[in-house]
């Protein structure tokens, strides 16, 4: 393999690769940009077919996390880490501290937390090991789940969407179709519903949909469904890449805005999207909520801070809205550059 020839290596800053006989570990952690402070973002654990594809993933997901934190107005950078493994079968407390001890070296470069694959308790043990971690549970000082927060943001990016895209000031009688009612979506729902929207819902756990029926009256399709919905919003809240050249001739909707990462398959769907008159909400914007209040637990800030910050999502999307707009291009590529501007 060669790191610097892969397509996603984007001037990276540093690249470790971390391994452990003992616990098995073999870890990649991928510094993109510490411009704006130290590299944060989550660890991944997944069972990647060669370190190739680990190191791509490692790269591609640290690079997010700058442009997400920039865009945040964090004071931190983007780093990710990736551990090549099957989640449900190979961790261990031992490799979690080995992940610790090779992110403790690194001296507060890379601040890791939980993400797919991991969890809370996971990062318990690599707190033994280093004291550069975040995203811990209210026991151990953390302020756990951090998935509210996340859908506060998605709530409030909703808002300033279907007002600048409607001009309407809030969803009350509108429809929005949520894909995916986990931590995120199924907080979302709720929230749209108290401000009276009209909801259609899908998930691959049935249970998750009748729940929302029975709580919020909505409307249950299936998984497949749930794109073509009649709705004024879509808000994508589960997978990636939702947005693509066979979903896109299928909208109904005005707005796309959701809480899932990496929605566009590919960066020309961002035009495609304008095109066909789609709002886009850029990803990495709207779902800021949750390293938001992770980056705050880690700064030992105020909590009574975090949901200012997190209601600010909506003022830095009128932003990204308002130079794609004035410059004539989609939502995702004024984002991206205005968030160039802020870690250069
Ligand atoms: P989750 O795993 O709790 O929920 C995802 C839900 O989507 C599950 O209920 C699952 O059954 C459902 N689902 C999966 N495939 C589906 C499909 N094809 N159609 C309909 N439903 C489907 O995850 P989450 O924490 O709620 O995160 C949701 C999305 O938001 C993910 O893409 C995640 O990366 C992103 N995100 C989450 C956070 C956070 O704070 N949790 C922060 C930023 C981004």
């Amino acid at each position: 393999m060669s790191i610097f020839e892969l397509p996603d290596f984007d001037g990276h800053e540093q690249v470790v690769f971390a391994s452990d006989s003992q616990s098995g570990l073999k870890a990649i952690i991928a510094i993109h940009n510490t411009h704006r402070g130290p590299a944060m973002g989550g660890c991944r654990m997944w069972a990647y077919p060669d370190s190739t594809v680990a190191a791509t993933d490692a790269l591609r997901l640290a690079r997010g996390m700058t442009y997400k934190n920039a865009m945040a107005g964090l004071p931190i950078g983007g780093g990710k880490a990736v551990i090549i493994g099957d989640a449900r079968t190979s961790k261990s407390p031992e490799l979690f501290r080995a992940l610790g001890r090779a992110i403790d070296q690194l001296g507060g470069r890379y601040i890791t937390a939980e993400d797919v694959g991991t969890s809370p308790a996971d990062m318990t043990f690599v707190r033994e090991q280093t004291r550069y971690v975040a995203g811990l549970s209210g026991d151990l000082g953390g302020t756990g789940d951090p998935s509210p927060a996340t859908a506060l943001g998605v709530f409030v990016g909703i808002e300033a969407a279907v007002r600048h895209r409607l001009g309407v000031d809030s969803v009350n009688g509108l429809t929005v179709a949520v894909q995916g009612l986990g931590h995120v979506g199924y907080d979302l729902a709720r929230r749209l519903h108290e401000a009276g929207a009209r909801l259609i819902v899908a998930d691959i756990d049935r249970a998750n949909g009748e729940r929302a029926a029975a709580e919020f009256g909505a409307s249950v399709v299936s998984p497949d469904e749930i794109v073509d919905a009649q709705a004024d919003v879509f808000a994508p809240c589960a997978l990636g890449a939702v947005l693509n050249r066979q979903t896109l001739p299928r909208l109904k909707c005005s707005v796309v805005a959701g809480a899932a990462n990496n929605q566009l398959a590919t960066d020309d769907i961002g035009e495609m999207l304008r095109d066909a008159g789609v709002l886009y909400a850029p990803d990495y914007v709207i779902n800021a909520g949750g390293i938001i209040k992770v980056c705050a637990e880690y700064l030992q800030e105020p909590v009574d801070s975090v949901e200012d910050r997190v209601r600010a999502i909506s003022g830095t999307l009128d932003e990204v809205f308002q130079m794609a707009e004035r410059d004539g291009i989609a939502t995702s590529r004024a984002a991206d550059t205005l968030a160039r501007t802020r870690f250069a």
